[in-house]
């Protein structure tokens, strides 16, 4: 494909129309918006005096290293996520996967066997070695083992044990508690249902009520916050929305509205996503907004509605990659937020998420490819409801769905509930 002939979006004459308008009246919200405005008009104009032919390009090298590097040794600023340790594999081996670059099966052993040490002897996994169980690193560790995909990383998850931890967190009112004594919020929904549904421990009676809380979270704005009666914010209506699909009640949520909500969010002059109604641009909302836009392009789809695009997502895909290839590079490997901002991990995944998200549309027989920049700029596929590629789901599907899904214990109908 040759896209040299594509301008780019953010050089055509007419997109300074796109800053942001004040109407004269300075917040503190305005005030931020301009600048983050003034330092991405900075990046694209610096590039654009430097390339006569502008291709963007994804640094897949400085990239590999640095997520290479991040496997084997951190520097002190990941103290603070001592806590999340399967996080940092799972960002780090889906980024990898993204790129189309195998990891050594010696490095994935010791993964499976880190993750392993991970794992509460109570069921689900802990933010590292002799830490309490909670459903975030669950959802990671599930994730990073599954992209892993061999027998040992299989076999790491003990699913009896699981399905008594989802139990120990469920609450009487559909939600769950991110763990034992812990907050609810519409993130546990979401990493519940990924595990249970991966890893095939889903019980008729696991997620009873779960679909009636998460529409609860969906506001008057449209999306969804983090338990009812909270501001929309893009990671809460990822998780929500994803969690209705995997349970197959998406049609219990306002789509239409959700998908106004969703498509506003895009940024006019950035091209990325912001999180929340009046905030700044961030390169993770690549995926958690644009990640929504295929799940309500099937969900719509389901419904027969013709006016659905064979092409393309219901969000500018151009205008998000040259955000993400543009200003979201460190040179030096590793992706960010927005410039001036340091790179990280989760950043990194997220925005070689999004960045699939907007370079693939459909999947099969509708799959159809935009990619900003040359052939080398493209990722792999991502699946929009789990985050790994698509292949790895289907093939941990394919193996835990032919073992019998575990009994709930008396250990588990016992444990009292904490809400
Ligand atoms: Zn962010």
């Amino acid at each position: 494909m040759d896209n040299s002939v594509t301008p780019l979006r953010c050089f055509r004459e007419c997109h300074a129309l796109e800053l942001f308008k004040d109407d004269s009246v300075k917040t503190v919200t305005s005030v931020e918006q301009k600048k983050v405005e003034c330092s991405i008009q900075e990046v694209f104009s610096v590039y654009q005096q430097n390339h006569t032919l502008p291709q963007p390009a994804l640094l897949r090298e400085q990239h590999y290293v640095y997520l290479k590097k991040g496997l084997r040794h951190l520097s002190d600023a990941y103290e603070c996520l001592d806590a999340s340790r399967p996080w940092l594999c799972y960002w780090i081996l889906h980024s990898l996967e993204l790129l189309d670059e195998p990891v050594p099966a010696s490095v994935a052993s010791d993964v499976c066997k880190f993750l392993a040490c991970c794992q509460s002897p109570t069921g689900g996994f802990a933010g590292g070695p002799g830490q309490h169980a909670h459903l975030a690193p669950t959802y990671a560790a599930v994730n990073a083992l599954c992209i892993i995909g061999t027998q040992e990383a299989y076999d790491v998850i003990d699913r009896q044990k699981l399905l008594d931890f989802l139990y120990s967190v469920k609450q009487a009112d559909g939600s769950f508690v991110m763990h034992v004594g812990g907050e609810v919020d519409v993130r546990s929904v979401y990493c519940a249902a990924s595990v249970a549904s991966l890893t095939n421990i889903i019980t008729p009676t696991l997620f009873n009520d779960t679909p009636s809380w998460i529409i609860r979270c969906q506001n008057w704005e449209g999306g969804l916050g983090g338990v009812p009666g909270l501001e929309a914010h893009g990671g809460y209506t990822f998780c929500g929305t994803a969690a209705m699909v995997i349970l197959g009640r998406e049609h219990m949520l306002d789509l239409k509205s959700l998908l106004r909500w969703v498509a506003s969010r895009q940024m006019r002059f950035e091209g990325g996503f912001q999180g929340r109604c009046n905030k700044l641009v961030d390169g993770c909302y690549s995926f958690w907004q644009a990640g929504l836009l295929p799940l309500l392009h099937r969900a719509l789809f389901k419904d027969g509605d013709s006016t659905l695009s064979m092409m393309s997502w219901m969000f500018d895909q151009q205008a998000l990659q040259e955000y993400i290839l543009l200003c979201c590079q460190n040179p030096a490997g590793g992706l960010l937020d927005k410039p001036g901002k340091s790179r990280d991990f989760y950043h990194t995944c997220y925005c070689l998420s999004g960045l699939s998200i907007a370079q693939h549309f459909g999947s099969r027989d509708f799959h159809h490819e935009l990619i900003l920049g040359a052939d080398e700029n493209r990722l792999a596929p991502t699946h929009p409801v789990y985050n790994i590629c698509p292949e790895k789901v289907a093939q941990a599907v394919e193996h835990f769905h032919k073992l019998p899904i575990p009994v709930q214990t008396e250990a588990a109908i016992n444990t009292p509930d904490t809400s």
